[in-house]
Formats: structure tokens, sequence, C-alpha cells
């Protein structure tokens, strides 16, 4: 028997459990609703975390997310158990909690690198507030810093550590920077945007080691012997879903680490239960496959489906997978997809102005969209990933 049972659980203080709390209410739910979170604040948004928080010009306020005054939030609690036969979890505090429904958005963790001196002082990985508040605190006397990986959070916070006067080096593995979302051309522009505001590129490289003099990092040592001088290291380089509590509780994982649900987004085998954000790997009716995506937009949609699932609305997931970047305020793209690979790219407008569309089309159907400097018609993009449609012509 729990010690109290509520009508909606939402499981993980992120964007997704946010987004859902909020939809419920918006949805017409009078039930009670509790949300129960690990971090030390109420859910926020990430995206700040390597743009304007680093940067110094957004607050913590900015990035909280507002909650309807009558959803019960716990911070600093875990949920340490799961049991979706009988409905209930375990929280950290000991307390036990029964459901009517509930949702599980973990979210990720981090990925961390397996080298020689990750031990050292001065290396960062960036995945809460508090991360980036200790980031900003190391970087202050510090002039070189490193970013490992040629994602998002390497390009991005090499942007703006650039624009606080540092000098950044981005190392990643790949020929160019987000060459595996977007493929080398889009890969060579964000290389050239980076290069020319001073950023360091180092493409084809593997980090072998870090080494300092005493505690604290000073040197990256990559793999043939190239060393660069560094005061502090990003680490970006992917991230794993969190998937403890829906693996102990026996759900079932899929190929790409996430906990497997149908279209509804209901969890495999567990009544009553829904899945949300970057742990979902769900079957979506718009790509005809099982997707798994690390985004915003997406975590706060897949939010918005399961909350009217949990009122017996019954709908497939449906909407197209969105996602946008920042570097700095030198350039901003918006994405469209995700394609999962691609036989051809078509691009309209100029890439070294900065503002152009490439349409990634497999067998002659629009799998993607990327628009960079606000020129390509998103909603166009998103219809026609959804239809399956041609690229426009010209694209
Ligand atoms: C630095 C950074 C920048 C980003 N920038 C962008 C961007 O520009 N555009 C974009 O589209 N996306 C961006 N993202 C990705 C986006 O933030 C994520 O896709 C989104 O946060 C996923 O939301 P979520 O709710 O699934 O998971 P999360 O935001 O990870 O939230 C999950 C929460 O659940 C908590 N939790 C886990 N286990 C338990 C448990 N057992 N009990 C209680 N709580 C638990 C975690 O502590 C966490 O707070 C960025 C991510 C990061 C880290």
């Amino acid at each position: 028997m729990a010690d109290r049972t509520v009508d909606h659980l939402l499981i993980g203080g992120g964007v997704a459990a946010a987004t859902c709390a909020q939809a419920l209410r918006e949805e017409g739910a009078t039930g009670s609703v509790l949300l129960v979170g690990r971090e030390l604040d109420p859910p926020y948004h990430r995206p700040p975390i390597t743009k304007g928080y680093l940067a110094g010009t957004e607050a913590r306020a900015d990035a909280a997310i507002a909650l309807p005054g009558d959803v019960e939030v716990l911070t600093r609690t875990s949920v340490m158990a799961l049991d979706p036969a009988a409905r209930t979890v375990t929280l950290s505090t000991k307390e036990t909690v029964g459901y009517d429904t509930a949702l599980l958005a973990t979210g990720a963790m981090v990925r961390r690198l397996q080298v020689d001196g990750t031990q050292l002082d001065g290396i960062h990985y960036l995945r809460a507030l508090g991360n980036a508040d200790a980031l900003r605190r190391d970087v202050e006397g510090a002039e070189r810093v490193v970013c490992v990986g040629g994602s998002y959070i390497g390009c991005e916070t090499a942007a703006t550590l650039t624009t606080l006067g540092k000098r950044c080096t981005v190392v990643l593995l790949e020929e160019q920077p987000l060459e595996r979302g977007f493929g080398l051309q889009v890969g060579a522009w964000v290389r050239g945007v980076l290069e020319a505001h001073g950023v360091e590129v180092v493409t084809g490289a593997e980090v072998e080691r870090f080494e300092g003099d005493g505690d604290r990092v000073q040197r990256v040592v990559l793999a043939g012997g190239r060393t660069l001088d560094a005061e502090v290291v990003v680490a970006g380089v992917g991230v794993n879903p969190d998937v403890m509590v829906a693996r102990k509780a026996g759900l079932e994982i899929g190929p790409a680490g996430g906990v497997r649900a149908d279209a509804q987004l209901r969890a495999a085998g567990a009544e009553g239960l829904y899945v949300a954000g970057d742990i979902a790997e769900y079957d979506s009716p718009v790509h005809g496959r099982v997707v798994r995506v690390e985004h915003e937009e997406v975590a706060a949609a897949h939010g918005r489906t399961a909350a009217r699932n949990m009122l017996g609305a019954g709908a497939d997931h449906v909407e197209v997978p969105y996602f946008w970047s920042d570097l700095a305020d030198w350039a901003s793209f918006e994405y469209v997809g995700p394609a999962h690979g691609w036989d051809d790219e078509r691009v309209e407008g100029d890439v070294s102005s900065g503002a152009f569309t490439v349409w990634y089309v497999r067998d002659g159907k629009v799998a993607g969209m990327l628009s960079a400097g606000g020129h390509g018609d998103v909603e166009r993009a998103k219809a026609l990933v959804a239809s399956g449609g041609a690229p426009p012509s010209g694209g």
C-alpha cells in the first residue's frame, strides 16, 4: 500500500515533464499532479547553458519553466524504484507514491571521456545550470580553452566563450563540425563561421590524454602527438539516455538505448505509463520507424502528446521533430527531420552568405531540411517530411 496516490505522476524534472504538467492543466485535468526531479532547481530550459546563460546575458530566472501553481513539485528528490505492475514508485525520501497515470522522462546523462588525465581540475561537462556556473568561474582567469567534440555543445560553447574573450579550439574526430547530422557542406560552413571569428578547429583528431602540472589540466595531447595548451577543457562528446529507473523496472530498452514506446508514447507492457523526451524511443508514424531524438522542442512535444493520452485521447505522436542552434550571434540554424541517411542534398540560397536552405532527400522524398539565417520555410519542410513529399523545385 503506497503512502499516498496521485492522479498524474511525472518522473524527471526536465522540459518533457514540465511541458506535460502544463499541458495536463491546459487540457482540463483537475486531478493531482506531482512532478519529481532530482536536481536542485525546478524545471528549466537547457539550451541557455551553452548560450545566453553561459555568456551572462540571461539570468537563471530566464531559463525557468513556469508551472501551474497547483502542480506539486519535489526538487532534490529521486525516484529510486518504479513498479509498473503495482503502479507505484519509491522516492529517495522513502515515501511510496501510487499513480493512476505516470510519465517517465528521466532525460540523458553526459558521456564521459575515457582517457588518461580526466581526473584533473579544469575539465568540464555541460548538462545542468550549475555546470555553466562552474565553467564561468573557471574561465574567469583563463585564456585558452579547448572544447572536445564537434557537435552542438562543443561548437556553441566555443562560440560563446570566444565572445567572452577566450581563445578557443574545437577538437573533433570528424572531417567537419556537425557533419554527422547535416553533412559535409553544412559542416564546412559551420567551420568557416567559427574560424572567421577566431576559433581554431582541429578536425580528424582524437584526444589521447590530458596532462597537467599538479592537479590542474594544462595540455590536451592528441593521438599522433600534437599538444594543445588548455587552462580549461569542455567536453561535449554526447549523452546516454538515463534509463536506470526504467531498466530496474524491467521496461524494454531499445537498440538506441532509450525506453521503447508505441506511437502513443505508451511504455511497452506498462499500463498507464508514458515515456517522453531524450529517453523516448518510440514508433514514429511520421518516419515509419523507431526514433529517438535529443532536442528540447521534441521533448516538449512529447510532453504535450503524453498529457493528452494520460487523459484518454489515444493520440499518436505525429509532430515532426524540430531543432535549432545558435553560434553566439554569428550564425543560427533550424532543422527539421531527422533525416537518418540521405542520398542527395539540394541547396537553395548562398551558403557563404549564411542564409540558405539544405533539403536532405532520400529516394526523391524530403527526409530533412536545414534552414540557416532564417532562409527556409520550416513549416513547409515539416509538412513535406510528414507527407513524404518531394523537395520544392529549385530545392
Ligand atoms: C547544454 C545543452 C544545450 C542544449 N541546447 C539545445 C538547443 O539549442 N536546442 C535543442 O533543441 N536542444 C538542446 N539541448 C537538448 C535539450 O536540452 C534536451 O533534449 C532536453 O533537455 C531533453 O529534455 P528531457 O525532459 O527529456 O530531459 P532532461 O532535460 O535531461 O531532464 C530530465 C530530468 O530528470 C531528472 N531525473 C533523472 N532521473 C531521475 C530520477 N530517477 N528521479 C528524479 N529525477 C530524475 C534529471 O536529473 C533531469 O533533471 C541542449 C542540451 C544541453 C545539455
